[in-house]
Formats: C-alpha cells, sequence, structure tokens
C-alpha cells in the first residue's frame, strides 16, 4: 500500500549528508556481501549457473532425480540473485546519483532477462509429463515432496494455456497490449501542462503532488476549491481520449478473458492466486451495506470544519492543529511495546530487527524517496526510510516494520520455493502492526488532540485503504461488465458509473461537484494494473478481523488467534492466499472480515465524536 501513502508533510528538516549520520541509523549492506569484490565474484557464479541451467533442458522426462537437480538448481540460483540483487540496489537507493552503482544495477537487470530466458523452457518440458506421472515421483521421493504446491499449481494454471499456436499468436499480441497504458501515462504526465493557479497563499503549479498537498494542508476552502476544480479540468479537457484509452484496457482485457475461455475479466484477474469471483462481489455488496460510519465520519468532519457545503476536496485537511515531533528511538520503544499481543518472541525477533544494520533511517541527498522493506533472503529484511519525525513517519515505520516481520518469519519457516508471499496476504501484517501501534499510542497519548490526531490517522487509514478501494474495485467490475455485455464505453458512461459510486457511498454526506465525475480519468491503478486495488481492501479486512479476535476475544480464544496469525506469517507462499488465510481464521468468501472493518471504522468514529465534543 506504499504507494497510496498521504501526501509529503510540508516540513522542512536540515539534510544531512549520509557521511554524517550516524552508522546506528543506517543499514548494512555489508551483511550481504563484505564489499563489491565479492558481489563481483558472487555476480560472475550466478552468470556460470544460468548457463548450465539452460543446459537441463530435454532431461525433466528421464526421471524424478533429474526433475529435482532442475528444481534445486532454480532454487540455488533463486537464492544468489536475491542477494546479488540487493546488494546493487540497495546501495543504488541510497544516492541515486551514483551513476557507477546505476550501471551495476543495470548489469543485474541484464542479467534478469537472461535468466528468464535460460528457464523459458521448464514450464513447458514438464507440463508435457502428465500430472500423474509427477504425483507417482514425489510420492516415491520425499525430497521431491517439497515442491507439491509449487507443481501441482503450475498444472492448475494450465487450464487457460492454449496450444504453441494459440500462445504463440498471444505472446504477439503483448507487443501492443501495454499501449493503452503508455498512452495514459504520456497524456497525463509526460505531455501535460499543469496550470497556475491563483491562491490566497500565492500562485502555484498544479502538479499531482502540489494538488495533493493543497488538499492536506491548506486551511482555506475557496484555496482547496480552485485547486479542485483546475485539476479536475486539466482531464476534462481530454476526456474522451481518456473514455478511448480505458475502453482500450477494457476490450483488452476482455480479449485475453476470451481468449484463454473466462468466463468473465473478473475469473481471468483472479485466476492465477485461485480465489473465486464471489470474493469480489461479496467484498464490495457488504462494504456497501456497511457505509454508515463513512457517512457519520464525514458528517462529523462538516461540523467540525464549519464549513457550509462539504465537498471532496474538504475530506482529508487535519481536524486539529497538533505538531508532535516523535523522536525515531523513543518510538522504536513504543513500536516493540505495542506488539506485546502477539507475545514474546515476536517481540523480541522485533528488537532484533530494531537493533541495527537492517534500516536506513534518514533522508540524505540522492536518496529514494518513500519507504520500503525488502526481503534478502539468506540475509534479513532490509527498510529504507525517509524518517522526519511525523506522525506520518512513525506510522510507515510500524507499516515497514509489519512487511520485516512477515519476510523474517516465513524465510525462517519456510524452504526458499515457498519463501516469498503474494500481494494478496501481503497487507494483512503490514496493516496489523499499524493497527497495535494506534491502539498503543491512543492508550498512552496523554493531549487530547494527540488523541484526535491519531484517531483521524487511523479512520482516514480505513477511508483510503478500504472504502476508496472498494468503490475503486466496484468502479472497475462495472466498467468490465459493459465491455463483457458488447456495450459502448463513452466519457458519460464512465462519469455516470462514478457519480452514482460516490453516491451510493457518501449519500448526502457530501456535496457534489459536477467536475467529480471525472475523477476515474485520473486514478492510474485503472489503465496500468486492473483488478488490482481490491486486494488492499480485503487485506485490510482481514486484518480487521485478525485484529478483532487477538484483541476481543476472551483470553483463550485470543491465545489460539494470535497462533493462527503467526501462521501466517511463517507459512510465506506455501499455498493459495484464500487457503492460507482460512487457517488464520479469515474466510473472505463470507461477510464477517468486511464487517470487522466497518466495526472497527465505528468504533474509531465514536472515540473521535467523543473526544472532540470533550475539546
Ligand atoms: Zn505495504
Amino acid at each position: 500500500m506504499d504507494q497510496l501513502a498521504s501526501a509529503d508533510p510540508l516540513v522542512a528538516t536540515p539534510l544531512r549528508d549520509r557521511d554524517a549520520i550516524a552508522q546506528r541509523f543506517k543499514w548494512s549492506l555489508t551483511d550481504i556481501f563484505s564489499d563489491w569484490q565479492a558481489w563481483q565474484a558472487a555476480y560472475e557464479t550466478l552468470n556460470t549457473k544460468i548457463a548450465a541451467y539452460a543446459a537441463l533442458q530435454g532431461t525433466l522426462a528421464q526421471g524424478p532425480e533429474r526433475l529435482l537437480t532442475a528444481l534445486k538448481f532454480s532454487d540455488d540460483i533463486g537464492q544468489l540473485t536475491y542477494k546479488v540483487w540487493y546488494f546493487a540496489s540497495l546501495w543504488y537507493d541510497q544516492d541515486q546519483r551514483d551513476n557507477q552503482i546505476n550501471a551495476r544495477r543495470q548489469e543485474v537487470q541484464i542479467l534478469f532477462a537472461k535468466e528468464n530466458q535460460a528457464s523459458a523452457w521448464f514450464n513447458p518440458e514438464l507440463l508435457q509429463i502428465p500430472l500423474t506421472t509427477i504425483q507417482a515421483w514425489m510420492a516415491a521421493h520425499p525430497a521431491l515432496e517439497v515442491y507439491r504446491f509449487a507443481l501441482e499449481d503450475l498444472y492448475r494454471q494450465q487450464e487457460h494455456v492454449l496450444d504453441a499456436k494459440g500462445e504463440h499468436l498471444l505472446s504477439l499480441s503483448s507487443r501492443f497490449s501495454s499501449t493503452p497504458n503508455d498512452a495514459y501515462s504520456a497524456l497525463s504526465t509526460a505531455d501535460v501542462t499543469y496550470p497556475t493557479v491563483r491562491l490566497s497563499t500565492g500562485d502555484v503549479t498544479l502538479t499531482y503532488g502540489q494538488y495533493r498537498a493543497i488538499l492536506a494542508t491548506n486551511h482555506n476552502q475557496a484555496d482547496r476549491a480552485t485547486a479542485f476544480r483546475e485539476f479536475h479540468t486539466l482531464y476534462g479537457s481530454s476526456v474522451n481520449t481518456y473514455a478511448s484509452l480505458y475502453n482500450a484496457v477494457l476490450q483488452r482485457d476482455l480479449f485475453f478473458a476470451e481468449s484463454r475461455g473466462y468466463k468473465t475479466t473478473l475469473e481471468a484477474a483472479l485466476h492465477g492466486n485461485n480465489i473465486p469471483t464471489a470474493v469480489v462481489e461479496n467484498l464490495i455488496a457488504t462494504t456497501k451495506a456497511g457505509t454508515d460510519p463513512l457517512r457519520r465520519y464525514h458528517r462529523l468532519r462538516k461540523r467540525v470544519l464549519g464549513v457550509d457545503t462539504y465537498h471532496a476536496y474538504d475530506t482529508t485537511i487535519p481536524l486539529v492543529d497538533f505538531d508532535r515531533r516523535y523522536h525515531y528511538e523513543d518510538v522504536l520503544d513504543w513500536l516493540t511495546a505495542s506488539v506485546a499481543p502477539l507475545g514474546a518472541d515476536y517481540q523480541n525477533q522485533m528488537r532484533q530487527a530494531v537493533a541495527g544494520g537492517w534500516i536506513d533511517v534518514y533522508e540524505n541527498p540522492g536518496k529514494r524517496s518513500g519507504a520500503y522493506s525488502a526481503p534478502v533472503y539468506g540475509v534479513h529484511p532490509y527498510m529504507l526510510l525517509n524518517y522526519n519525525d511525523t506522525l506520518d513517519a512513525v506510522f510507515t515505520l510500524a507499516h515497514e516494520m509489519g512487511h520485516s516481520m512477515h519476510t523474517l518469519l516465513s524465510h525462517d519457516h519456510q524452504p526458499f520455493v515457498y519463501a516469498g508471499y503474494t500481494i494478496f496476504v501481503a497487507e494483512v501484517p503490514s496493516t496489523l502492526n499499524e493497527a497495535l501501534f494506534l491502539e498503543y499510542m491512543l492508550a498512552h497519548a496523554n493531549d487530547q488532540r494527540e488523541r484526535i490526531v491519531l484517531l483521524q490517522h487511523a479512520i482516514d487509514g480505513i477511508v483510503s485503504t478500504f472504502y476508496t478501494q472498494v468503490m475503486f474495485a466496484d468502479f472497475e467490475l462495472q466498467a468490465h461488465r459493459l465491455a463483457e455485455e458488447g456495450r459502448p464505453v463513452t466519457a458519460d458512461g464512465l462519469g455516470d458509473i462514478y457519480v452514482n459510486l460516490l453516491e451510493a457511498y457518501h449519500g448526502d454526506a457530501l456535496d457534489y461537484d459536477v467536475l467529480a465525475r471525472l475523477t476515474w480519468a485520473r486514478i492510474p491503478h485503472f489503465f496500468s494494473t486492473p483488478y488490482y486495488v481490491y486486494q488492499y481492501a480485503t487485506c485490510f479486512a482481514s486484518s480487521a478481523q485478525i485484529m478483532k479476535q487477538i484483541s476481543n476475544a476472551p483470553a483463550c480464544d485470543r491465545q489460539a488467534a494470535v497462533d493462527r496469525y503467526l501462521t501466517l506469517l511463517t507459512s510465506g507462499g506455501s499455498d493459495h492466499p484464500m487457503t492460507l488465510l482460512q487457517r488464520a481464521g479469515v474466510d473472505l468468501g463470507r461477510p464477517e472480515p468486511v464487517r470487522a472493518v466497518v466495526e472497527q471504522m465505528e468504533t474509531l468514529v465514536s472515540r473521535l465524536e467523543r473526544e472532540i465534543s470533550a475539546l
């Protein structure tokens, strides 16, 4: 969810040179390789191994030993790849102005392409062998048994693979299937002339970053209205082109779904992770029935802001001013204390993660912006932050720490083949860590304004990563259905869908602007990664239900819930994500997880109402 992080707070912190930052606030990349010479040697080894792997082509049918050799060889290459890639990539992110490091990073990317080519033979060759033969081999050879899920899943995916001629034809179409998104990027970014708008604070060039910053920090409603109007007018001036590009996305998705024999575009999108389409349909229906606390929150905001009309551009401005600085080392203590409900082992592992060498804390000239957790298999997770003492930075740390703990536990407990996990479960531990941290902070905040800021932070998180993402999923589903049913796709039609959704979610809690019907055109995910954003919402729902089970239940049930959750974290990608979540007590085919989010929202909004009325 990292790309959904809120707008950068406009805080000026002095930027230190990297050398001036104490070592305990920097990651130790020497845990991966002692120096560039060692990296170079590993790079050469990897290159040699990739060539040797290609030579195994044509051997699989000779028997289980050959198959095992190829699988182990592939794991071996994969493990080395993690280290070779991340050493260069993380080093580069410390200072992206360094051309020499950038060149080394690109060398690894070139090697990746070579690796893909050298291993492209494996799946088609394996799938020539009947599954029953492979199953007999696995039954007779315990060392092969480890790969059962991975191998059987390849055969499952095979259901929608065409014959060689069909696959060849589809592969040729990949040359233009990314064109709608490329054109979208060009139209919305490269070719755009951002307008200059006159605000009460002076003239501003309205880039996307500036637009978000105005909505999040400018307390003058007229300024926010101006920014909203100008920003959407920009999209309005090309809206028919945007609609045409989106139609191309929809038709492309339909083309691939039909070619591969899927009933719908949604089914095609979910098949890879073996997710039933009912999950998305249930997500949308249950969320739509649970919009009451969302509306209550907006009505409360309207009252507190003291505005006569309340618009889309009024939804992110802070309700109270509160400017506390959070010192990094204090936060580390709170963070480890906040996960006490997950048990002493988990806490100790987190203490190890924050002890030094894993986290690159502060910004320095040339450092990559944002935050991430990088899973370096065989070493440990690394975290990049740009920590600036704000509340946003604190929660970003809690979020990334959740990813790192997931990585740590998966890597410790899974063989390499299952060490990674899919996006469908990835945001569960990150959001659960944030929820635990929020509870800790609320319990320890002495200042009422701080509690209000914390509650608003948490509620805004639910709005942006849950309600908004479900609404987006709803939009995508309705738009794809237009294409599936052979109906026209026009700017007017897409605008109608969007407006109807805004009203279905917000009712009379929002005053609607005509320009809001253009919003779909400025959501890059619709064009780049269709049917993707719903996963943020399902992760959030899963995490809400787990949070409920580990905090509200009787003590004995709570321990069982913690154990189930830790099992999820240690499971990596060893099964389909729905199965892994079911074992953690979350059934996304049922309404309970979504209802847990709605309850969480109700509780938080009620707490906020109480804090504000006592102000
Ligand atoms: Zn995340």
